[in-house]
C-alpha cells in the first residue's frame, strides 16, 4: 500500500493482518450511496482498571498527515509486538487506542469537513461565552463556508467519537488523547483545553507535569509548544472541550497536536496552489521526516501512562502544579 492510498484500507489492511488488534465500527456514515465506518482498534490490556491512550487522527478530512502519524505509529507498534518484549511488557500495563480515521468522507474527498459540510471540531455541544474570531471560530451561518458547525445536533463522526472516549473513562484508571492535526502556522503546537474560554481547565497541573517531564526526558525532542487553545484562538464547539467540561473523576487530559505546516510550504512555494500541500508535507522526504518526527512524544505518552505518574501526583503535589500552570499559562 503506498502513501498516496486511502488511509481507511491502510487502517482495515493493519486489522486484517493483526489479529491481537480488538477492532470496533462506532458508527458508519453514507456518502453518495456508500457506507463508510468510523473504526476503533485497541491494543494491550482489557483490564478496566489500566490507564488508556487515544490516538485521533483525520478528525479534518484534508489534513491527511495527521492521520498518516498515527497509522505509521500504529504500524510500527504492530511490528514490534512480534519480538519486543520489552513492549509486550508495557502494553500489558496500559491500554492503546487507535481512532484514526475520524472523518472517512473527508480523507476520501480532500476535506477538512465531513461529507455533510460540518467541521466536527466545531460541532460539539459546547459554545463560547466569550467572543470568538468570525467563522473561524465555528459558526450556524451556512455548510458552504468553512468552519460550520452544523445545525445543532452532533454529526454521527462527533458523537461516535465523544461516547467512546466517554466509555473508556468508565473503564480506565486515566485517559490520555493526542489528536493530530496540521496546518497551523511554522512550529509544532501541543494545545490542550480549553478552546471555548480563558480560564484554566481542573487539573491543568498534570498538563504541566506531563510538559516537565517531557522537556526534561528529551531536551532534544523538544519542538512542541504547549499552551491551552484559547491563548492562540477561540472557538465553539471543541469536542475535547467538552469532554472535559463533562469529565471530573478520571484523570483525563486531551492534547491537540497541530504539526506547523508552513514551513513546508515555505520550503516549496509550489505547495501553496495545491490546497491539500497547505496542509501536508509534499516531498518524500519530508513526509517521512514528520512520519519519524513525532514518535518519541508518542512513545513516552505511553511510557508515561503505564508508569501512572500523573495518576498518582498527591492533592498537595497537584495544587502545586495547578499554582505553577496557572503562572505560566493563565496569568
Ligand atoms: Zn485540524
Amino acid at each position: 500500500m503506498n502513501s498516496d492510498s486511502f488511509e481507511l484500507d491502510r487502517l482495515n489492511h493493519l486489522i486484517a493482518c493483526y489479529p491481537q488488534l480488538r477492532s470496533q465500527t462506532l458508527a458508519e456514515v453514507e456518502y453518495k450511496g456508500n457506507l463508510y465506518p468510523l473504526i476503533r482498534a485497541e491494543l494491550g490490556s482489557s483490564e478496566p482498571s489500566v490507564p488508556t491512550v487515544v490516538f485521533v487522527g483525520g478528525v479534518h478530512g484534508v489534513e491527511r498527515i495527521g492521520c498518516q502519524v498515527q497509522l505509521a505509529f500504529m504500524a510500527s507498534l504492530l511490528a514490534r509486538l512480534g519480538w519486543d518484549s520489552s513492549l509486550q511488557l508495557l502494553l500489558s500495563k496500559v491500554r492503546l487506542s487507535f481512532v484514526p480515521v475520524v472523518n472517512p468522507v473527508g480523507l476520501l474527498r480532500g476535506t477538512r469537513c465531513n461529507g455533510q459540510g460540518v467541521d466536527l471540531m466545531r460541532n460539539a455541544p459546547i459554545t463560547s461565552t466569550d467572543k470568538v474570531p468570525l467563522l473561524v471560530g465555528g459558526h450556524r451561518l451556512s455548510a458552504k463556508l468553512p468552519w460550520y458547525r452544523g445545525k445543532s445536533a452532533m454529526e454521527r463522526e462527533t458523537k461516535a467519537l465523544i461516547d467512546y472516549v466517554s466509555s473508556l473513562l468508565t473503564t480506565s484508571s486515566s485517559v490520555i488523547v493526542l489528536d493530530a492535526h496540521s496546518g497551523f502556522g511554522l512550529s509544532d503546537h501541543l494545545w490542550f483545553p480549553f478552546a471555548c474560554r480563558q480560564t484554566a481547565m481542573e487539573q491543568v497541573g498534570r498538563v504541566y507535569r506531563l510538559k516537565q517531564l517531557f522537556e526534561a526526558s528529551f531536551p532534544h525532542h523538544n519542538h512542541y509548544r504547549f499552551s491551552p487553545q484559547s491563548l492562540i484562538y477561540q472557538t465553539h464547539g471543541d469536542i475535547w472541550d467538552y469532554v472535559t467540561s463533562k469529565q471530573h473523576t478520571t484523570p483525563f487530559i486531551a492534547l491537540t497536536l497541530e504539526m506547523g505546516s508552513w514551513s513546508w510550504v515555505k520550503k516549496n512555494p509550489r505547495q501553496l496552489f495545491n490546497f491539500a500541500g497547505l496542509f501536508n508535507p509534499q516531498k518524500p522526504h519530508r513526509y517521512h521526516r514528520t512520519l519519524r518526527k513525532h514518535t518519541v512524544f508518542m512513545q513516552f505518552l505511553v511510557d508515561l501512562a503505564a508508569s501512572r505518574t500523573l495518576e498518582n501526583l498527591t492533592d498537595k503535589q497537584l495544587s502545586k502544579l495547578d499554582r505553577l500552570a496557572n503562572q505560566l499559562w493563565y496569568e
